[in-house]
């Protein structure tokens, strides 16, 4: 099996309700979609959206990354050596993750193809079931409570909370949410960087001073304040969860090390793929670190490729993979099976996707 070609498309997908962070919203999920093609007919598919206010990624950065430097490295070369492939990809170009994991993820979908088994498998096998979390954008408290009574008619037991906007808000939020969603079901919050530390700690002990009962904090400070993170984890209630800063193996290195943080949240669209997500749970391993797979905004093909990892990853104990059921419809054909919270795993070799809806158009990079 040899690589042919490597060929862009742009898949639309309108969300449900507005995405609404401290850092963004957004109204559809606007990604590129990658196929690698091969002279057997097989085809790897990958996908990453442009999530600039995170990863500084957009669309035409992420269609040059693809086009300028990394398609040329894999271009007619054996897919059975895919340590070379990916050693290839992560060297073309600095930065990048997200175009990085797009082609990296198709390089995995290829490999198992060619060995009839799928990634979860190659990676070591585990569990075929995963269950996922919903978001509940920021808003107001009275939004945020009819955001919460949806989720809980859709079944879904696990709340990812926004906060973070309007910090002085944020415990009447939580509140509102806790008072909607009852005692029984689960709240994490994520600030999205959006508190400064000392402002972090007050508004944590508030909410657990009143029984909001919050499972984890995800980022609470900048993405850039290690020492902030690290003295919110010294001194909060609630445990701390590393999200946009973590990107690299190293970065994920540096805060296990430190103990800035109690969890890290690992998304292929930051670290550059499933290889450097497996570093990262190896590095977790090592240090007795839980952490979360997370994504951002994206359709079942990237999400798909994180449901492979963390099925296969036991270090992984929180599953936050909710952008195929926050979106109208599925525009991904295969793949792993998302019916609300509940996702199973495709047992198709490699990562199991069967195409794209046809109004999505490829061309040759
Ligand atoms: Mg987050």
């Amino acid at each position: 099996m040899r690589i042919t070609r490597v060929r862009l498309g742009r898949l639309s997908a309108p969300l449900r309700v507005p995405f609404t962070t401290a850092l963004r919203s957004v109204t559809s999920i606007e990604d590129v979609v990658v196929q690698v093609c091969t002279d057997t007919g097989a085809v790897g598919y990958g996908e990453a959206p442009p999530t600039g206010v995170i990863t500084g990624d957009t669309t035409g950065a992420i269609t040059g990354a693809i086009t300028d430097h990394i398609a040329p490295v894999i271009m007619g070369r054996p897919m059975d050596d895919l340590n070379t492939l990916l050693t290839r990809v992560n060297a073309s170009i600095v930065h990048n993750s997200s175009a990085k994991a797009a082609i990296d993820m198709a390089l995995w979908d290829l490999y198992g193809q060619l060995h009839g088994i799928p990634v979860y498998q190659l990676l070591g096998g585990g569990r075929r079931t995963l269950t996922t979390d919903i978001t509940i954008s920021v808003n107001d408290p009275d939004q945020m409570a009819a955001d919460t009574r949806n989720a809980i008619e859709r079944g879904y037991t696990c709340l990812k909370t926004k906060v973070g906007k309007d910090a002085a808000m944020d415990v009447a939020r939580l509140r509102a949410v806790r008072a909607q969603a009852g005692p029984d079901v689960t709240i994490r919050i994520d600030a999205n960087q959006g508190w400064t530390p000392a402002q972090a700690v007050r508004i944590l002990d508030a909410m657990q001073d009143e029984g909001l009962d919050i499972e984890l904090v995800e980022q609470p400070v900048a993405a850039a304040d290690l020492t902030g993170l690290k003295f919110v984890t010294d001194r909060s209630p609630v445990p701390v969860m590393a999200d946009e800063a973590v990107f690299t193996p190293s970065d994920a290195l540096a805060i296990m090390q430190q103990h800035a943080a109690d969890l890290v949240n690992i998304k292929l669209m930051k670290c550059g793929g499933l290889s450097n997500a497996l570093k990262i749970a190896s590095f977790a391993e090592i240090y007795g670190v839980e952490c979360m797979i997370g994504c951002m905004l994206e359709a079942k093909i990237a999400v798909n490729a994180a449901v492979h990892l963390a099925c296969a990853r036991s270090v992984i104990t929180k599953v936050d993979l909710d952008g195929p059921v926050l979106c109208t419809h599925d525009p991904v054909h295969g793949g792993a099976v998302f019916d609300e919270q509940a996702i199973t795993v495709s047992d198709a070799p490699g990562l199991g996707i069967a195409g794209v809806d046809d109004d999505v158009v490829f061309t040759d990079c």
